[in-house]
């Protein structure tokens, strides 16, 4: 903020440097994958699909299903300990290397804007005259647009799959009015980020950095200034009782959240490395060491021994462990088929004129075989009525889910209470072979009646 309460908009000095081109390296490897990843298949299946309105998502070639909530959850356990874990070991390593908002915004937006506007003073200056009206600025932005339709594009492939946003991307709005207002809302969110909220969305919207004093412990790795060293800094060739910083704020300038890393360890610093260029550049000129500020952890600072081997790093890892092996195993026990019973959208029974009660029945089936499957299914518990079944055996391609209705039609005096337990079957003919136990419901007195429509009843492979 500035003292007048408007934003303070940061424009980064740029700091040559080891750090800064080991980053580089990282970051454009990452915005090839991040931008590739959408087109990559693993058997035959997208590396991440994340399809949250059939709340389907492949990772990794493997589908997580509906009926998967306890594999699914093992697995996003696994993703915060593998977080947490390497927070404590490593600090916020991801958010200065990894992130898709710092290294788009840092080796992407951030130098398109230096060009276009003149370097760093350009920037400034244009701040203090027509501001976002200037004339370079307004190309900027424009070109900023152009990017943010690809990233948005890229950004949604991750939700629907390539092959669904070509269809969208092609189609007239007219014709696909919802896709295009989330291609567009998707877009005009993407560029607002790199053009206005910019290290706000770390600062203030991450979660992530809020975690940090909670998930950092003394012997975690952050990037910090040495006060033991540097202090008491002062400016000047006179540097009679003075530390190692001469105050020159280099560290601050190239800070692209804008803080000052002599400060201490703030939830605003991303551990991007920029101030430890910016100083050894500093310390290089002056004649003293480089590492004023680095890679080190507050123990080492304070001159403790440095533990690698503590509570977090010993439990997080072993828990992680302990879920791998979990997770392991419950793959290894999952079955080739997903079938999950439904009941009829409409009516959940329906009496037929001769007084017979006849029930729709759902069967959804999730081939995980690997390969197309005939389905066999039987009704075990309908003596005395009849079943009717459209397709059987049931043909479920590869990967594939469907959905088949079948009828079982009982007289009414087989419901006691309303109620009368059938039995599914169904098998595969190559292993897969079970039993799902289904609640048929008819009329609950003498007098037929339709109770109201409720829940369906489903079961799930085990
Ligand atoms: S303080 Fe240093 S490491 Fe932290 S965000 Fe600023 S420049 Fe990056
Ligand atoms: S860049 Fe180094 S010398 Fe300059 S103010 Fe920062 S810590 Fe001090």
């Amino acid at each position: 903020m500035n003292e007048d309460g408007s934003r303070r908009w940061i424009r980064p000095k740029p700091s040559a440097g080891v750090w800064n081109s080991r980053r580089r390296v990282v970051a454009y490897a990452l915005m090839l994958l991040y931008l590739a990843i959408p087109h990559i298949q693993l058997r035959g299946k997208p590396l991440i699909l994340l399809d949250a309105p059939r709340r389907e998502f492949t990772l990794f070639g493997y589908t997580f299903l509906p009926t998967d909530t306890l594999l699914f959850m093992i697995f996003l356990g696994i993703v915060v300990l593998l977080v947490v874990s390497f927070t404590a070991l490593f600090g916020r390593v991801w958010c200065g290397w990894g992130c898709p908002q710092t290294v788009w915004m840092e080796y992407l937006f951030r130098p398109l804007e230096r060009w276009f506007e003149g370097g760093r003073a350009g920037s400034l200056g244009i701040d203090r005259g027509k501001g976002h009206l200037h004339p370079r600025r307004v190309l900027k932005y424009a070109v900023y647009a152009a990017l943010a339709v690809i990233l948005a594009n890229t950004f949604l492939a991750y939700f629907v799959g390539v092959d669904q946003l070509k269809v969208w991307v092609t189609q007239s709005p007219v014709e696909q009015p919802t896709s295009f207002a989330i291609m567009a809302v998707t877009t005009i969110l993407v560029f607002l980020d790199f053009a206005y909220f910019r290290e706000q969305t770390c600062t203030i919207a991450c979660p992530y950095g809020r975690w940090q004093s909670v998930l950092l412990d003394r012997a975690s790795v952050i990037v910090a200034y040495d006060p033991g060293r540097g202090e008491p800094r002062q400016k000047g060739r006179d540097r009679t009782g003075a530390g190692d910083c001469i105050d020159c704020s280099a560290c601050v300038q190239t800070c692209p959240t804008g803080i000052d890393i002599r400060d201490g360890l703030q939830m605003e610093c991303i551990h991007c490395t920029q101030c430890i260029d910016a100083c050894d550049a500093i310390m290089d000129q002056v004649g003293t060491p480089r590492g004023l500020i680095r890679y080190t952890s507050r123990e080492a600072l304070e001159g403790a021994p440095q533990h690698l081997l503590r509570a977090r790093t010993i439990l997080y890892p072993a828990g992680l462990i302990v879920l791998l092996g979990i997770f392991a195993w419950q793959l290894s026990i999952k079955s080739t088929a997903d079938v999950t019973l439904l009941r009829a959208l409409d009516q959940p029974f329906r009496e037929d004129a001769d007084g017979a009660i006849s029930n729709q029945v759902r069967v959804r089936i999730a081939n995980r075989s690997g390969e197309a499957r005939n389905y066999r299914l039987a009704i075990i518990g309908a003596d005395g009525g009849q079943v009717i079944i459209p397709v059987n055996p049931f043909p479920v391609a590869h990967n594939a889910t469907e959905t088949l209705s079948l009828f079982v039609i009982l007289p009414k005096s087989a419901f006691t209470a309303g109620q009368h337990e059938i039995r599914l079957r169904v098998d595969d003919g190559a292993g897969f072979d079970e039993e799902f136990p289904y609640q048929l419901l008819g009329p609950t007195g003498a007098t037929s009646r339709t109770p109201p429509a409720g829940p369906s009843s489903t079961h799930g492979a085990p």
